[in-house]
């Protein structure tokens, strides 16, 4: 079988600008991930970040992704059009998207989901996070148990003001008491997106194993299925198609 091909996106500034960060993730949050996805031989990786020509994401960086991961926060506004749109449509056309954390805020999970605000609660006072399954048996709780805790995290809490999400994976409680749909998937096109909330820059979320998991089950459920080519519009009749009275009747008029 032909590995799943995955690009990990970030914006890769706060791991440059701010020494705890940095400590926690000195290759960044991407290459976390990545290194993680990588032990498996079921995927082909590769990373991309904010400052790269184009983002990282050129066309041929695409058409070479089966599914894509974003991790942004402080410059979503810095990601250019062209770039979010075509993600867009590529997402519509197949390819998986996992957004992660504070991507909620990105052009291109706004432009899929259809809306310009996705307001939440937050608390960045490292909190216990504990995230239920409420889907048993959807594909990406696939080996975790009732539920998995982080011990540490920002807490993000409703109205988390998304269109209902398809199918809901998580749900967080936090220590504080807010909860909030963490885990939510959404088909578009012929993509498939999922959003996963933990992941705050802080707190060394992305050395989680739980975490890992959820992420690399999520690729799998996000990659793309073999299928035929879609056509729209006016459609020649399959069989012939025999006249019925009333239609004779028309033809006569
Ligand atoms: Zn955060």
């Amino acid at each position: 079988m032909m590995p799943i091909r995955v690009t990990v996106w970030n914006e890769y500034r706060h791991e440059r600008q701010n020494e705890h960060v940095a400590r926690i993730y000195p290759q960044g949050i991407h290459e976390a991930i990545a290194g993680h996805l990588r032990t498996n031989p079921a995927f082909s990786v590769r990373t991309a970040v904010l400052d790269e020509p184009e983002h990282g994401l050129t066309d041929e960086a695409l058409d070479r992704t089966d599914v894509l991961i974003w991790w942004g926060h402080l410059a979503h506004d810095e990601v250019k059009d062209e770039v979010a749109e075509k993600v867009r449509k590529k997402v519509l056309d197949g390819m998986g998207l996992i957004v992660l954390h504070s991507g909620h805020g990105s052009k291109i999970f706004q432009r899929l989901l259809g809306t310009e605000t996705i307001r939440l609660q937050w608390r960045d006072d490292g909190e216990k996070e504990r995230l239920w399954v409420v889907d048993h048996g959807h594909p990406i709780v696939n080996g975790l148990g009732l539920y998995f805790e982080l011990p540490q995290e920002e807490m993000y809490g409703e109205p988390f003001d998304i269109p209902p999400p398809d199918e809901l994976v998580f749900i967080s409680w936090f220590e504080g008491g807010e909860v909030f749909r963490s885990g939510c998937c959404y088909k578009r096109g012929k993509g498939r997106l999922f959003y996963f909330r933990p992941g705050h820059e802080t707190f060394p979320t992305y050395h989680h194993p739980e975490v890992l998991k959820v992420i690399s089950n999520a690729v799998l459920w996000a990659a793309p299925r073999q299928g035929a080519e879609v056509r729209y519009g006016r459609a020649d009749p399959i069989e012939s198609i025999g006249k019925s009275p009333a239609r004779d009747k028309e033809d006569k008029a």
